[in-house]
């Protein structure tokens, strides 16, 4: 079987999902793997490395996908690359179902089985498989650093013969995944960081990474028991946002990071905030492929306030950090592959009523399959 990698042609997309060392397991699985040629440039891999690795690189395309029976990409490639994806085969991708309503009755009435991996279940089995936290860590990770980087005043204490310069105040808003990065790599930059969830479980999380905890907690936040945060009452909000306006206003960075998965991510920092925050700050928007958390986020852009506040409000923040990406997000896809493969028939044996295969197959043999999706048929 012909397993293809298509180049991505999404603006700002910068993965790949395959890497040489995975293109070897992915050989070592009985498949052929076709590599459509520049797939891998932006994340530092040049098409030898492929070929080095046992892959075909294809010249475009059309020949990439040709007899491909499976098909690995990073986002849901354009209706162009999709009419040439052959039916019955597999694509194994981050498809963005949730936010286009539109794609999951064209996949299936073009016969394609699609995998979206962002609705993999947050389970223990599915933890190597999944590209939301392996994305979202990293995520974490680039924000502190680009925040650090377009913050012009020093992040760790130093105390010099010229004078001290004081450590940076950074709070994180939301931590999940990418928060809990956030957190750690600003302490190991020496900031002084302190932290804010809706979820109880979070707390003790942010408390023993050294940062201090800041939140409303009430009954309400009892409630969020679940792995993902649910949208928070209006009466909610309106304490959060008291004790957000006090605590944004002292700190030096914040780090938004609170998504609702599939839902516009909830405004935390107002406009109103930035204004009490002193010239020279800098707000990171993690959220801004939803929205923003950060009412003055311009998604897509960095921008400067007129009170002197950065904001940086970029996308695809796993995209801006594309060689770790690419390498943990292609290790995600070999795992789901490995997982279900058939070893005997060397092809893929996803049982329709596994808990992870229930999760991410939106759509199977022409018909949606997928729970969430299947008023669309
Ligand atoms: P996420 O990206 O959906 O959200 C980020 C964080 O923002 C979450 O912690 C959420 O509670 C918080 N948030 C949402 N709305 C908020 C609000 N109004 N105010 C303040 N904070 C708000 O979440 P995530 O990082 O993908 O994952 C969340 C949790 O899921 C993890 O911390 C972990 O406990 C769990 N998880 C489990 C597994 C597993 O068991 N396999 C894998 C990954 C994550």
């Amino acid at each position: 079987m012909r397993l293809a990698v298509l180049k991505e042609r999404r603006s700002n997309e910068t993965r790949v999902a395959a890497t040489p060392e995975t293109v070897k397991k992915l050989i070592g699985l009985g498949l052929q793997v076709v590599v459509e040629a520049g797939a891998g440039l932006s994340a530092s891999i040049p098409d030898a490395d492929f070929a080095a690795a046992g892959a075909e690189v294809a010249a475009g395309p059309a020949e990439a996908l040709q007899d491909a029976g499976i098909v690995f990409a990073v986002q849901a490639p354009e209706p162009a690359e999709r009419s040439q994806i052959a039916r019955g085969a597999l694509l194994v991708c981050v498809s963005g179902a949730l936010a286009d309503s539109g794609l999951v009755p064209s996949l299936a009435e073009a016969g394609i089985d699609a995998a979206a991996m962002e609705l993999l279940p947050r389970i223990t089995r599915a933890q190597s498989m999944d590209v939301l936290s392996s994305q979202a860590n990293l995520a974490g990770y680039r924000a502190v650093i680009e925040g650090a980087h377009a913050f012009d005043r020093g992040f760790a204490m130093m105390m010099t013969a010229a004078g001290t310069v004081p450590p940076a105040r950074v709070f994180v808003v939301g931590a999940g995944v990418a928060g809990l990065q956030a957190i750690a790599t600003a302490r190991r930059l020496g900031a002084i960081v302190s932290a804010t969830d809706v979820r109880p479980a979070a707390k003790e999380e942010i408390k023993s990474l050294g940062a201090t905890f800041v939140g409303v907690e009430d009954a309400e936040t009892a409630t969020q028991t679940g792995a993902y945060a649910k949208e928070m009452t209006a009466d909610f909000k309106q304490k959060q946002a008291a004790l957000m306006t006090a605590t944004v206003a002292k700190n030096d960075l914040v780090i938004c990071t609170a998504l609702v998965q599939g839902g516009r991510a909830p405004t935390l920092v107002t406009k109103a905030m930035v204004e009490g925050m002193r010239p020279g700050s800098v707000v990171v928007d993690l959220a801004s492929d939803g929205g923003g958390n950060c009412e003055a986020t311009e998604p897509g852009s960095a921008i400067t306030t007129e009170n002197g506040v950065k904001i940086l409000g970029y996308r695809n923040w796993p995209g801006r950090i594309p060689v770790a990406a690419s390498t943990l997000y292609a290790k995600n896809l070999l795992t789901f592959l490995t997982t279900f493969w058939d070893k005997e028939a060397k092809v893929p044996k996803l049982p329709p009523e596994d808990e992870i295969v229930k999760g991410v197959m939106l759509t199977r043999g022409g018909a949606i399959v997928h729970k969430n999706f299947a008023s669309a048929a």
